[in-house]
């Protein structure tokens, strides 16, 4: 079969990896891709906003399977054009994608479907919006409806910042995405991420991760995309997953069904997990970046099939295996990430970083010029490794990261801190 892969990050570089291994797997594209990706797939130069043109590339090449990575297509429709074409292609439609384009429309279903979340309301209205925020505690959540590239939350500290916070967004600083306004209770715990594949009707569990958000150690500094992820995570116990599995995952299933919004896709379920009690967060409505280079690392089984399942409704039917080592991934960026920072600084030793034991270099923010590689995004490279314990993994990503020179670039040296400390 024919496979395409839309995206051009991290996550889509360890979903290519692992459908790269696929015995289903004949021709293996990605569109746009990135030079890492490139060693494994044929990348084609089509953004993901270009719908018409994947389609008729999709067409015109007999793709078979279409994994579609970043959220933003999913909620503009993509995998419902493709499965219109007839294509069979993995998330969500765009009426299911909602999970992640309104957390207002998710919090509305977590109370009507009794899922654990922070208390909320929703608002159109500044004043009602900062009345209602003044009944809560402080800290206070205030987030922006719609998707703002993680960077519609804010968690003020103060009265005065709420206030800010909410005239702000009302005020047009995220665009459509804050037409109206979330504001909810402060959650206190350590937050992990839980992801499973659903048919519409089935749950099939994954496994969970945890990632780090600031850019820098310590947790200090801007939130980012994600400097980093291990798993599996501590915090999830069995019992903790269980939980989620049963009053998170499986009664928004059954509620996207009720609500005319069959859900199929990756279910990626953010927690707070406090006293062994899951709460959710938020969902998003594909894999994670960075916690899909370190989930399908520890996959055994055969990724293709286990997605194929998710299209074809019989997720039921499927067994994981997974690897019992621990995986986690070091993300190099370009200095000044998040904020403003240079393009075309190059990057080497790679090559010799990636033989080390254990260690697979992903690609994201990268390019090549005039035959060398060259950093072309704020995310540029995840440096992967497993090993047996927390700190096995961790010495040997560090030890890849020490072999690659790019004077440009940096990273956290704290992963997996918390980790590593339950690990003694
Ligand atoms: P991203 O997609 O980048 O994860 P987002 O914009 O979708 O972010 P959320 O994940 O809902 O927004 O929130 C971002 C972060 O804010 C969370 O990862 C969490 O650390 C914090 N946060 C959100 N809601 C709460 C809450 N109720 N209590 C405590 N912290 C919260």
């Amino acid at each position: 079969m024919n496979v395409l892969v839309i995206g051009s990050g991290g996550r889509e570089h360890a979903l290519c990896w692992s459908l790269a291994k696929s015995p289903l797997c004949d021709k293996l594209y990605c569109a746009p891709g990135n030079p890492g990706i490139g060693t494994l797939a044929e990348c084609v130069p089509l953004t993901p906003s270009k719908q018409d043109e994947l389609v008729a590339f999709a067409k015109e090449k007999g793709i078979g399977f279409v994994m579609i990575g970043p959220e933003v297509p999913l909620i503009d429709g993509l995998a419902d054009r493709f499965q219109a074409a007839g294509i069979k292609a993995l998330g969500p439609s765009a009426k299911g994608a909602i999970l992640e384009g309104s957390k207002g429309f998710v919090k509305d279903l977590c109370r009507d479907f009794d899922i654990p979340t922070a208390a909320y309301q929703r608002f159109t209205d500044a004043s009602a919006a900062k009345a209602f925020a003044g009944t809560l505690g402080l800290p206070v959540v205030i987030k922006a409806d719609g998707v703002a590239a993680g960077k519609g939350v804010i968690i003020a500290e103060t009265r005065e910042a709420a206030d800010t916070a909410i005239d702000e967004i009302l005020g047009g600083a995220f665009g459509a995405a804050g037409s109206e306004l979330v504001v909810e209770e402060y959650l206190d715990g350590e937050e992990a991420s839980f992801f499973a594949l659903t048919d519409g009707e089935h749950v099939l569990p994954l496994i969970g991760a945890q990632d780090h958000k600031r850019a820098f150690d310590g947790d200090k500094g801007l939130n980012t995309g994600g400097m980093g992820a291990y798993s599996p995570a501590p915090v999830l116990t069995t019992d903790v997953v269980e939980k989620t599995i049963e009053r998170i995952l499986k009664p928004t299933v059954r509620a996207m069904k009720q609500r005319g919004r069959s859900y199929v896709g990756v279910l990626f379920a953010g927690l707070m997990v406090k006293n062994g009690e899951p709460k959710l967060i938020e969902f998003n409505c594909r894999f994670g970046d960075p916690e899909t280079q370190v989930i399908l690392p520890r996959l055994k089984s055969d990724l293709l099939t286990v997605l194929l399942a998710a299209c074809d409704g019989t997720l039921d039917r499927i067994g994981l295996d997974w690897h019992d080592d621990v995986a986690l991934t070091v993300v190099m960026a370009t200095k000044g990430y998040p904020g403003d920072y240079p393009k075309g600084s190059e990057i080497r030793g790679l090559d010799a970083a990636a033989k080390l034991p254990g260690i697979t270099v992903f690609h994201a923010g990268t390019a090549l010029k005039d035959g060398k590689l060259v950093a072309s995004g704020g995310r540029v490279l995840n440096i992967t490794a497993t090993g047996k314990t927390v700190r096995e993994a961790r010495e040997r990503a560090y030890a890849a990261v020490d072999l690659i020179d790019w004077p440009e670039g940096f990273c956290r040296r704290d992963i997996a801190w918390r980790a590593l400390a339950r690990e003694g």
